[in-house]
């Protein structure tokens, strides 16, 4: 089996759950020194969570909820810990909201912060030290703000940059890179969860010749057709890849071959009745996969590249179950 490659989010995670850990340690020892038992109890639950969410994120790579736990954990330990040890502790709150950014969306993030700033009001302004409550709240909003506005711009950063480097500019298929991720993601998920899915690999036909007919840029636009063409066929949970250069992959889950043989058939006839592409008499042959378990992606999509041959042998402008 692959190597897990361990993402961004759970490098967060890790880093941060392990320098809350190694940090809140030693205010645990001094809380338990000076005979302080509520602060020392919140330290001690603080240090004894963190660590495990550390040790769940190292060993079952999760992510998601284990963001929101400790996005919870964050907040609540914040609450309890001005409540308890008065508005010394407020400095926690710049660590804590910060944190927030990290692991939830900015819009939750930012929610999550006011809601605890509002549940810290009437510590805050108990406090006869009128300048030091103002002070608290400038500065804290503040610091969301930057937070809120920097979380949200990188997002759409990556958000861009996820599209650009998955995606085929031509065609507006993924790319080569996204369909070897998805073959991975697939592999590894049904060693857990087995449920029929199959690959449907297809190839133009004659698309040469059509190149040197009418020119690469006519080749260019026949191909941009036939992704809409599919697109247009296909649900919102299939997905079309563009694995080389006039050959394309459909991922369609939840589908066995004899479902995925009638798709293949269904895109074949799509692409032969369309009145852009039978002006260049534009088909193409197909071969259908079930992802076979305990099989590897580059297996399955050989067995899918040999019943494409087959299609391709056979005639051209067929579709071949492996
Ligand atoms: P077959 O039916 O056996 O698949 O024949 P074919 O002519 O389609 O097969 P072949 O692999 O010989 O030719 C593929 C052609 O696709 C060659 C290449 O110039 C062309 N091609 C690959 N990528 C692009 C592209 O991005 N744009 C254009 N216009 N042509 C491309
Ligand atoms: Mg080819
Ligand atoms: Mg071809």
């Amino acid at each position: 089996m692959e190597e897990h490659k361990r993402t961004a989010e759970e490098y967060i995670i890790l880093s941060l759950t392990g320098a809350s850990t190694l940090l809140i340690a030693p205010f645990f020892i001094i809380r338990f020194l000076e005979q302080h038992w509520s602060l020392a109890t919140l330290d001690l639950v603080a240090v004894l969570t963190m660590a495990a969410i550390f040790v769940r994120v190292w060993v079952s790579h999760e992510t998601y909820r284990a963001g929101q736990l400790l996005a919870f954990l964050c907040g609540s330990l914040l609450f309890v810990t001005v409540y308890l040890g008065g508005i010394a502790q407020l400095f926690w709150s710049y660590p804590a909201l910060a944190a927030m950014f990290f692991l939830l969306t900015p819009r939750l993030a930012a929610l999550l912060s006011i809601l605890i700033l509002l549940s810290l009001l009437p510590i805050v302004t108990a406090e006869p030290d009128v300048k030091f409550a103002a002070t608290y709240y400038v500065s804290i909003i503040g610091v969301l703000s930057f937070n809120y506005v920097f979380a949200y711009r990188t997002r759409e950063h990556s958000q861009q940059l996820q599209l650009l480097t998955t995606s085929d500019s031509l065609t507006g298929a993924k790319n080569r890179r996204a369909f070897e991720e998805k073959l991975l993601d697939i592999v590894t998920l049904q060693q857990r969860h087995p449920s029929p899915v199959a690959m449907i690999l297809f190839d133009v036909d004659n698309f040469k010749l059509l190149n040197d007919k009418h020119g690469h840029q006519l080749g260019d636009h026949i191909l941009k057709q036939i992704a809409d063409v599919i697109r247009q066929r296909i649900r919102t949970t299939d997905n079309l890849y563009r694995y080389g250069g006039e050959e394309f992959v459909v991922i369609t889950e939840n589908a066995t071959s004899d479902a995925a043989a009638k798709l293949a058939e269904e895109l074949r006839n799509a692409i032969q009745s369309s009145i852009e592409l039978a002006k260049y008499s534009s088909t193409i042959s197909l071969g259908v996969a079930q992802y076979h378990i305990n099989e590897s992606g580059f297996d399955w999509l050989a067995r899918a590249d040999r019943a494409m041959y087959q299609a391709k042998a056979a005639g051209r402008n067929l579709s071949r179950v492996a």
